[in-house]
């Protein structure tokens, strides 16, 4: 069974408020790398960290299907670090009390050359580029979504002083693909 101090990978529960009720360390530097610790997440609401009206809309279709159907949702998306593309599962899991639990269950990992737009420690200026909340990959012009390495090339990024800011953003397909998100059972 499920291990929630000690487990490695990032679990957490949201009451039927969409409050943070149970939260693991693993989670929390998920969730808020600047706050980072698990006890000043407890009580919080998780819209106060999904930013953007677009990915938060996408977000509720996501927990009112789960909630509606309760039945287990499951919801791939990037997980990148600077130095590794990780593909994870983000598995939300209907409780008895319409809580949901999620658990991120990383899928795949591949090493790459550290990517400079990733690192949260290099600074940034005012210009901001969009980055798909769900794949990760960037608009390098309207309508137009690239790998993060691909992107960097066609707007010939280098790592200067300053690189712009990631902008969490929904790109067309992730939007279609989550809005076709069912739980197994009403599909
Ligand atoms: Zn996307």
């Amino acid at each position: 069974m499920l291990n929630l101090p000690t487990d490695t990978r990032p679990v957490y529960t949201i009451d039927v408020d969409d409050r943070l009720a149970l939260i693991n360390p693993a989670a929390a530097n998920v969730f808020a790398p600047a706050a980072g610790n698990v006890t000043s997440l407890l009580g919080r609401s998780v819209w106060d960290f999904i930013p953007g009206t677009q990915i938060r809309q996408l977000w509720q279709v996501l927990y009112s299907r789960v909630r509606a159907a309760g039945v287990p949702v499951f919801v791939p998306m990037r997980a990148d670090t600077p130095s590794l593309r990780r593909l994870v599962d983000l598995e939300l899991h209907p409780l008895a009390d319409r809580s949901i639990q999620h658990i991120y269950e990383c899928v795949w990992t591949e090493a790459r050359p550290a990517i400079a737009l990733l690192d949260p420690q290099y600074p940034r200026d005012q210009r901001s580029l969009p980055s798909c909340a769900w794949c990760r990959r960037i608009q390098v012009r309207l309508g137009v979504w690239e790998e993060i390495e691909q992107a960097q090339q066609t707007l010939r990024i280098e790592a200067v002083e300053t690189l712009p800011t990631l902008k969490p953003a929904v790109c067309v397909s992730c939007k279609q693909s989550v809005l076709k998100t069912f739980p197994a059972r009403v599909a």
